[in-house]
């Protein structure tokens, strides 16, 4: 068999729309040969190309992908603003769109360290693989601005903690906590999430086809709304006069939550699109001036 007729027998098992790209990143990952060097090789017998326990670990993955494994988990890493984060089924898979949420992130907390006397504090709630709270504190500088996370799982919190370690080489400050609401109330500048904002149907529905996420990283509730309207309600609670919190959430969502948070205290509500084109992040400061003290 040669390794042409390989990949195309293991798209034929994996079955997914990315079939293609999947086996290729699999095959990447069990023999660690690049893929411009397995593209070159398609007409060599599979046995030329893979060592046998190269093979044997391929052909588990393959298996582990049909029974519809996601391919981060197989691999044991995602790529998400530029870094290899860990991942394991405890967390949330990161996704492209939540890039966005970093660089408003970003452009939120370089204005507020423009207004402050002081290094500025930053929260990421709901944090699973630690991937907006690492990014933001990577691109930052350590002594201008604090990062710290949460997350109501603490499997998922130690993969953030693993991720924050390899990536910065130092620990970020993280708790575990449901949404940052029942904790001691603790102030931030600006505060992230990326809260579980599917519907428990979609929810139900993408676990089906063997997507194998951990069900309170989606599961909104009824309507997919619940946590987000918690988290517009509490944040401004956890937020500094004139801090920032920006959200991620379903694009027809976007309306709803600038409502609720303009309710919640929130002014200059904003919402920003994702490459795709989507409504994906909203934005708000919460009403105050700047404050020199707190
Ligand atoms: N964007 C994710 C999805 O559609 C949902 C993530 C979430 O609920 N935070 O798969």
């Amino acid at each position: 068999m040669t390794l042409r007729e390989f990949i195309v027998e293991a798209e034929g098992r994996i079955g997914s729309d990315s079939s293609w790209l999947d086996t290729i990143v699999l095959t990447e990952w069990a023999s660690g040969i690049r893929r411009e060097r397995l593209l070159a090789e398609l007409s060599r017998p599979l046995d030329a190309v893979l060592e046998s326990d190269a093979a044997v670990r391929l052909d588990e993955a393959i298996g582990k992908r049909a029974a519809g494994v996601p391919v981060a988990y197989i691999t044991g890493s995602r790529e998400f603003y530029g870094r290899l984060f860990a991942v394991n089924p405890a967390v949330l898979i990161p996704r492209p769109e939540t890039e966005l949420l970093v660089e408003r992130a970003l452009e939120a907390a370089e204005k507020r360290a423009a207004a402050l006397m002081r290094s500025v504090t930053i929260h990421d709630l709901c944090t699973g693989s630690g991937c907006v709270a690492v990014s933001l504190a990577a691109e930052l500088h350590r002594d201008a601005y604090s990062v710290s996370m949460s997350d109501i799982s603490s499997a998922a919190l130690e993969v953030a903690l693993d991720n924050a370690r390899s990536l910065l080489g130092y620990d970020l400050d993280a708790w575990v906590s449901d949404l940052g609401l029942l904790h001691p109330p603790r102030r931030f500048d600006v505060v992230t999430a990326n809260p579980p904002y599917l519907s428990s149907s979609e929810t139900r529905n993408v676990l089906s086809k063997g997507w194998g996420e951990p069900p309170n990283a989606l599961d909104g509730g009824a309507d997919g709304f619940e946590m987000l309207q918690r988290l517009a309600r509490g944040a401004p609670a956890t937020i500094n006069p004139g801090g920032t919190l920006l959200v991620e959430c379903a694009p027809n969502q976007v309306e709803r939550l600038m409502s609720v948070m303009y309710e919640g205290g929130f002014q200059d509500v904003y919402s920003y699109q994702d490459l795709s084109g989507a409504d994906r992040v909203v934005a708000g400061e919460v009403f105050g001036g700047t404050d020199h003290d707190s």
